[in-house]
């Protein structure tokens, strides 16, 4: 079996989807691993590193590899010189450019997009969305912090007391679980809201006060949320538009599976806001949080500044790219038989859910014929 990780070649992305530890759990295996050189430089993982747990450095020759590791959706040329059959799995990001997924399934190669993956509690060593949320979350914290011209904590002082920093996290998933605690760590006073009951008590856990307006829980049994009703989107919009008046600091990660993300901060609220508060929009990939926000830029809108970096996990890539490779590993596990040859078993909720692409055509009922 010939594992390859090619270096990634999407703008701005610094992540590798193999770090040392899986090259050698993989090598244990009995298999035979290539890393491009140069593909660990953007997360500080030289190729000696890469060498001295076994891999083959090359100069990027895919063609013989039975599996590819990737962080993102490859480039059509890498695309192109994979063998038919070979597995392709990773950030193979399914949702829009319905073209692209074409492409992948007409290379001829099993694909598996690792955002597909089932919440299910097997699963959860698996999971890229969560290990790379987790991330994103903390790092929306400390560049709000960088951003903001005041301090996070209350201080008391001789000339005078420091106000701590009042900051909203909007949506409770993973990006904004890791966001509360970060801020709480850092001495701010903490809300946060969601249309998922559930998230209640995850908040109030952590020491932040929950906001939520009175409209019907959303959660889907999958443990995403749904689009709100008319009704109880204008209900979240006048509680959400109160409580942002007083907020120093808001950090939206609302999102819905497949859909572009829900507007949550509308130009009005941006401007109810003092000059000096800043919003960190991690939704703005799928089109933002708040209508101003623009992809990796820092949008000062009225003395407010509205940040919109890409990527923010790929910012922490040293952590991010050990985790995505274990999340990779765990899954490619399930493949590798006793003997080191590889067998895809259809009826594994993981490798179910996550197929994408298989002997030329989309397969996954989300997006075949679609
Ligand atoms: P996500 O990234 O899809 O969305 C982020 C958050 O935004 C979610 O909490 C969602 O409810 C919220 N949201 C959506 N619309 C909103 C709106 N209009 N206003 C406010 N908030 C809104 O979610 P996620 O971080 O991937 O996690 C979703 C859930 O899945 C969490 O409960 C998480 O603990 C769970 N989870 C389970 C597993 C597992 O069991 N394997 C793995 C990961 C996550």
């Amino acid at each position: 079996m010939k594992i390859a990780i090619p270096t990634e070649t999407q703008a701005g992305e610094s992540r590798v989807a193999a770090s040392p530890d899986t090259v050698k759990a993989y090598i244990k295996k009995g298999a035979e691993v290539s890393v491009q050189a140069g593909a660990g430089k953007g997360s500080s993982i030289p190729d000696s590193a890469f060498a001295a747990a076994g891999a083959t450095i090359t100069q990027g020759e895919f063609g013989d590899a039975d599996v590819v590791l990737t962080i993102r959706r490859p480039s059509p040329d890498l695309l192109k010189s994979l063998k038919r059959g070979a597995i392709l799995m990773g950030g193979l990001e399914p949702y829009g450019d319905k073209a692209g997924l074409e492409a992948i399934a007409q290379s001829g190669v099993t694909a598996f997009a690792m955002e597909l993956m089932p919440r299910i509690t097997r699963a959860q060593s698996m999971d890229i969305l969560s290990s790379q949320a987790n991330l994103a979350g903390y790092k929306a914290v400390i560049d709000a912090a960088y951003h903001f011209n005041r301090a996070f904590p209350m201080m008391m002082t001789a000339a005078g007391t420091v106000a701590a920093a009042k900051v909203f996290i909007m949506g409770v998933g993973v990006a904004g679980l890791q966001a509360i605690a970060t801020a709480r760590r850092l001495g701010a006073i903490v809300s946060a809201t969601d249309v998922r009951k559930a998230t209640e008590e995850q908040v109030k856990s952590l020491g932040a006060k929950f906001v939520f307006a009175d409209i019907a829980d959303a959660a889907t049994s999958g443990g995403y949320a749904k689009e709100l009703t008319a009704e109880d989107k204008a209900k979240q919009a006048a509680l959400v538009a109160e409580h942002v008046k007083n907020q120093d600091i808001v950090i939206t990660t609302a999102l819905i599976p497949g859909r572009p993300a829900p507007v949550l901060i509308s130009q009005e609220m941006v401007e109810s806001m003092k000059p000096g508060s800043i919003i960190v929009d991690l939704a703005v990939e799928r089109g933002g949080n708040c209508p101003l926000s623009k992809p990796d830029e820092i949008v000062e809108h009225k003395g407010v500044k509205i940040v919109g970096t890409l990527n923010l996990a790929g910012k922490l890539a040293g952590n991010a790219s050990p985790l995505f490779a274990k999340n990779l590993a765990n899954f490619l596990d399930l493949m590798i038989q006793k003997d080191g040859t590889l067998k895809i078993d259809d009826a594994d909720d993981c490798i179910k859910g996550t197929m994408i692409a298989r002997d030329g055509a989309l397969v996954h009922p989300m997006f075949k014929g679609a």
